[in-house]
């Protein structure tokens, strides 16, 4: 009588963890399946995959590179068509890419935090960043330098002592202009077209950021003028998650590629006027 009841009682065991070990093994699968954070198991690519979409942190203030047309609406640069060109590769189709606007202080955040998928936004590849995100290749040389008015008495980086110099918070440019002129009073603003609005209203004498995004400010006004050559070198890269090599490589691919089939002197030609040196 006591065998026959234990029976029972073996066989629910039995049954009870081959159940739990099935519940697990469902549990673990559904928990990555579901996630979609930063934290995701699952690579970049195959998120944008899955989303059918690309969504790229770009700048909306930065003329030639990411600059959004108030009237249109659209967002237009060479930054903005990399972009177009990544998504054309990894789903075949370049206008599958959802544009987020970042600005210099926000990119790396809203990268960690999930919400773009990479940054394409002017930005310099620094040993500081790469504690906190890897980069591509470079993709554009450009260096820091300074925009004053025409009649400007400024000349350099040796002019600026007590002057108030304008720059852009998270940038490398505010970061090196207080290394290289610690005497000039640096003033910093969100954005470039703050930075740029500012100096206009004579809030202070030069603008400090990367030669190629004075220029863009300076073809919307020719009463401004670069000056101090060019104190800074200032590698492009794109930013993606730390650790997500599989990306990295698609998106060195992407590079080796357009610049294989010239598409990308087109874009540097398109944008920036020259092909590239
Ligand atoms: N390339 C510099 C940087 O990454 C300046 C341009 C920018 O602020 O995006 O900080």
């Amino acid at each position: 009588m006591k065998n026959v009841l234990k029976w029972p009682s073996f066989m629910l065991v039995l049954i009870l963890s081959l159940v739990l070990s099935g519940c697990s093994t469902g549990e673990e699968s559904s928990s990555s399946g579901g996630s979609g954070g930063s934290t995701d198991a699952k690579g970049t690519i195959e998120q944008i995959k899955e989303r059918g979409k690309l969504i790229a942190g770009v700048k909306y203030d930065t003329k030639l590179f990411g600059l959004k047309d108030p009237a249109s609406g659209e967002v237009e640069g060479f930054d903005i068509d990399i972009a177009k060109a990544l998504a054309k590769q990894i789903l075949g189709d370049e206008t599958k890419v959802e544009l987020k606007e970042v600005t210099s202080k926000t990119r790396i955040p809203m990268l960690q935090n999930g919400d773009i998928d990479i940054i394409i936004a002017t930005m310099t590849i620094t040993d500081e960043r790469k504690e906190q995100v890897d980069f591509s290749g470079v993709y554009f040389e450009a260096g820091q330098s300074l925009l004053v008015k025409n009649d400007s008495a400024i000349t350099g980086l040796e002019s600026l002592g007590g002057v108030k110099v304008l720059a852009v918070k998270g940038s490398t440019s505010a970061q090196n202009i207080r290394e290289k002129a610690p005497d000039a009073e640096v003033l910093e603003f969100d954005n470039y077209q703050d930075a740029f609005t500012a100096l206009k209203a004579g809030k202070g004498e030069a603008l400090t950021t990367d030669n190629i995004i004075l220029i863009g400010m300076q073809q919307t006004d020719n009463n401004y003028k670069l000056v101090g050559g060019n104190f800074t070198s200032e590698p492009y890269g794109m930013a993606i998650r730390k650790g997500d090599t599989a990306f990295v490589e698609e998106v060195n691919s992407l590079l080796k590629s357009m610049k294989d089939s010239g598409e990308y002197d087109t874009l540097h030609e398109k944008w920036l006027g020259s092909k590239p040196e």
